[in-house]
């Protein structure tokens, strides 16, 4: 993998308030003067560099983060929307009109699949949903129609990998856009540098990192973040999924810390996963050498982040895994909350919860288990003790 630290290049960029702050200044403004009226023109024309026009078209808060997310992501520009769903369904309808045809992973956030599932079918856009670890599988459900592949780089909640570089080599033979949601996996791997031609996020998760704010945001070439902004026919301009001001300010604040967070978050998932693994708990971890696609992950990351804060945990039934759960949090071990990135650690069963979009039938042929539930690992300080007290809670409810 090239030379690129994510990191890095975000604390390498310098920004002052007005007045010397060592915070930019919030942008608290909806619209914009100018101080000649050819200049509005020349801006609605998209040819005014530097000039603002109305805050849903874009404002400096809203700027900052999204050159912010661009230097992590590595990509020539990007564009911050007011959630990770305003990011996806952006970008979906920016690249397929009615006719057109999808090729996604079947492992994807429940939002993005009832989205594909059940909204766009209305618009005549169709989705073939496969499974995205079968190179084969995916090229064979490409059709003439196809303009895109969808796949997310961790999958939620199942936790696979998808090879982003293959994936990259088939769209580029068929001539298709590879759309990839990193949310899982942020300065962790870098679609940008293994083939992908969009990569969004939703803030709301790691990046963010307090569950206090909604967000999202669409990285790729400044292209297709002018097509996206465009005010004739951009669908971030048209939809309007703006991120507000105040907000985009607040997730710059806490994007600073990003990577040791991750660091962090990877450690104590790591440990976990493994001390679960040893006492004989069905696991999946993509840190883990039993995980099917360890070797692959391991070739496509920046290791000094590690593996990452998510661990799928399955204790086969849902009344097992919701008794586990409550067991937890009332032990203050966690929160049953959907969600992830938290300094504190959330659970949740999936198949009940962010993945009930999908059908019971469908989620069995994919391998979710409704005993499945998905742990985002918290930042806490001892991690075995946090161990220790988490296996008291398996013994006493029977998962060990
Ligand atoms: C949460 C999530 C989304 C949706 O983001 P919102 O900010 O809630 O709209 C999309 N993809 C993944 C992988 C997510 O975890």
């Amino acid at each position: 993998m090239e030379q690129f630290d994510a990191a890095n290049s975000i604390q390498d960029l310098q920004y002052f308030g007005e007045f010397g702050g060592v915070n930019p200044s919030i942008s608290d403004s909806s619209t914009y003067t100018f101080l000649s009226a050819k200049t509005m023109f020349d801006t609605f024309e998209g040819n005014a560099e530097g000039c603002y026009l109305y805050s849903r078209h874009s404002s400096p808060s809203n700027l900052y983060l999204s050159e912010a997310l661009a230097k992590m992501e590595g990509t020539e520009n990007a564009n911050v929307t007011a959630s990770g769903m305003g990011a996806i369904t952006s970008v979906l309808l920016q690249l397929c009109k009615s006719g057109d045809h999808i090729v996604s992973s079947r492992t994807i956030y429940g939002g993005t699949y009832a989205f594909m599932k059940n909204f766009l079918p209305g618009l005549k856009i169709d989705t073939s949903f496969v499974d995205i670890t079968d190179l084969a599988k995916v090229e064979d459900a490409i059709n003439e129609h196809t303009k895109l592949l969808y796949c997310e780089t961790v999958s939620n909640p199942l936790l696979e990998i998808a090879d982003l570089k293959g994936l990259s080599e088939l769209a580029k033979k068929h001539d298709l856009k590879l759309v990839v949601d990193n949310t899982f996996s942020p300065l962790t791997v870098s679609p940008k540098f293994l083939g992908a031609d969009v990569t969004i996020h939703s803030l709301t998760k790691f990046i963010n990192g307090s569950s206090d704010a909604v967000g999202g945001v669409v990285c790729a070439s400044s292209a297709f973040i002018n097509d996206l902004k465009n005010v004739n026919n951009g669908a971030c301009m048209l939809l309007g999924p703006t991120m507000d001001s105040l907000r985009a300010a607040s997730i710059l604040k806490n994007l600073r810390t990003l990577h040791l967070r991750m660091k962090k978050h990877s450690e104590n998932a790591q440990y976990l996963a493994e001390r679960w693994e040893k006492d004989g708990l069905n696991v999946k971890y993509p840190g883990l050498k039993s995980h099917p696609q360890h070797e692959l992950f391991t070739g496509m990351m920046h290791p000094e982040y590690g593996y990452g804060g998510l661990i799928a945990l399955d204790v086969k039934t849902v009344e097992k895994a919701n008794e586990l759960m409550e067991m937890m949090q009332h032990e203050n071990l966690g929160y049953l909350a959907v969600s992830l990135g938290f300094y504190k650690t959330l659970f949740s069963a999936s198949g009940t919860s962010t993945s009930s979009e999908i059908p019971e039938d469908e989620q069995k042929e994919m391998g979710l288990s409704p005993g499945l539930i998905r742990f985002s690992i918290g930042l806490d300080h001892d991690i075995e003790r946090t161990y220790h007290k988490m296996r008291e809670c398996m013994v006493r409810t029977g998962v060990l």
